[in-house]
């Protein structure tokens, strides 16, 4: 690194040697061990490792490495934990992540045995126990790795936000997490970055991580190489910060939330409206933000109702007819002989066979929202969501068991 020598990393109780060549690293291991004899040291063999780090055509090397006179190998192998974090022959860290994922999928198994054994949690403290018990599991490393994105990760993410809706794997992402508002992957493991490069800034000039921060951004400045610089600069430029990067300063950590967050919507939104599923919720939800329906205390069942509504996925011909292969007109309700669509319209305000229900339902409503006579059946609907979810989620319950019932004895 420019006129620096680095082949040796000690943290701790870690040793990690650094060379160019198989032969020079001979050297260094060569020299480990002697230091080891003098000092009755043991070198754990089944623990030391050599990882071959290098581009994919590239074959790995097939010398074979020595703890210096004992006859004892050590072995090349394709990826190696160093201070928690896995490196990969490649540096994809895709194992890292892996694991990562697999980690932070337990500690939300254990998250959830807590929901249940309380038996109900408000959003508050769920989202509360999610912050504090899987994204720190899931985003160890991001600031060094977080520019990518990883499926197994956003699963569990995913997981997390379909659980407290209540809603199966099948529902449109778009739909939970817009209701659930939840900063995603994505937005933390930049802010991780730039997190990081402030920290990196306020670092002593004459450490060894400030030396290699100032020579990583050279090198992606003079040969345009792909490495933190470059992650760094491309999110400067995202949030339009990009002085910040020529001029090595400090990043407000909050104003870059603020603007990833609103990049989010943008396409979180422009996602909404493609998707078939989400129409109705397209035209009842406007911002990427926590759903009043989720804030209250509601029964599970009523929860997970009015999310599979919302979401365009509740049971009802106009859904369960895709499974068939219905076409759209041929879903038609068998509760009333009206030859209609059973679609959540339908469902919801028209149906006769609900009827009776709807007199005390529609009569209350009448009485908390305004102008009911004149308003759309979608913004009867959004102010039903905005008003009075509890009611529309006991009404929902009512005549989403009342069809069952009809339907099935
Ligand atoms: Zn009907």
């Amino acid at each position: 690194m420019n006129d620096l020598t680095i082949c040796v990393l000690a943290y701790a109780d870690d040793i990690a040697l650094i060379a160019d060549t198989p032969q020079n690293l001979q050297k260094l291991i060569s020299l480990m061990h002697t230091w080891c004899n003098k000092w009755r040291f043991i070198i754990n063999p089944s623990k030391s490792n050599i990882v071959h780090f290098r581009n994919p055509p590239k074959a790995q090397t097939g010398f074979k490495f020595t703890l210096g006179n004992t006859g004892v190998d050590l072995k090349v192998v394709e990826s190696y934990k160093y201070l928690g974090v896995v490196l990969d022959q490649y540096l994809t860290f895709n194992n890292a992540t892996q694991i990562l994922g697999n980690a932070a999928g337990r500690a939300l198994g254990g998250m959830i045995n807590k929901y249940k054994s309380m038996r109900e949690m408000g959003y508050s403290t769920y989202s509360k126990l999610f912050y504090a018990m899987v994204t720190p599991v899931m985003d160890y490393g991001s600031a060094v790795w977080g520019t990518k994105s990883f499926d197994n990760l956003d699963s569990v993410f995913n997981r997390a936000q379909r659980f407290f809706t209540g809603v199966h794997k099948f529902c449109p992402i778009d739909g939970f997490s817009g209701d659930m508002g939840w900063v995603s992957n994505r937005v933390r493991w930049k802010l991780d970055v730039l997190r990081l490069w402030n920290r990196l800034l306020g670092t002593d000039k004459n450490r060894l991580v400030y030396k290699v921060f100032r020579w990583d951004i050279t090198c992606h400045n003079n040969d345009n190489k792909s490495n933190f610089a470059a992650n760094v600069k491309q999110i400067m430029c995202e949030i339009k910060m990009k002085n910040a990067y020529k001029d090595l300063t400090i990043v407000n950590i909050e104003n870059a939330q603020k603007s990833l967050m609103e990049k989010l919507e943008s396409e979180w939104q422009s996602s909404v409206q493609k998707k078939v599923k989400l129409e109705l919720y397209s035209a009842i939800k406007c911002n990427y933000g926590v759903e009043k329906y989720l804030l209250l205390n509601m029964d599970k069942y009523e929860k997970s109702l009015l999310s599979q509504l919302r979401y365009g996925i509740l049971p009802i011909r106009i859904e369960s007819g895709r499974f068939t292969n219905e076409k759209r007109e041929e879903r038609l309700c068998t509760l009333c002989d009206t030859n209609t669509v059973e679609s959540v319209e339908h469902f919801l305000f028209e149906c006769e066979a609900y009827d009776a229900q709807r007199l005390t339902f529609v009569s209350n409503a009448q009485c908390v929202i305004d102008d009911w006579e004149n308003l759309t059946q979608t913004e009867c609907l959004k102010s039903l969501f905005n008003v009075m979810p509890r009611a529309l989620g006991r009404y929902v319950k009512d005549i989403f068991l009342y069809r069952r019932d009809k339907i099935y004895k």
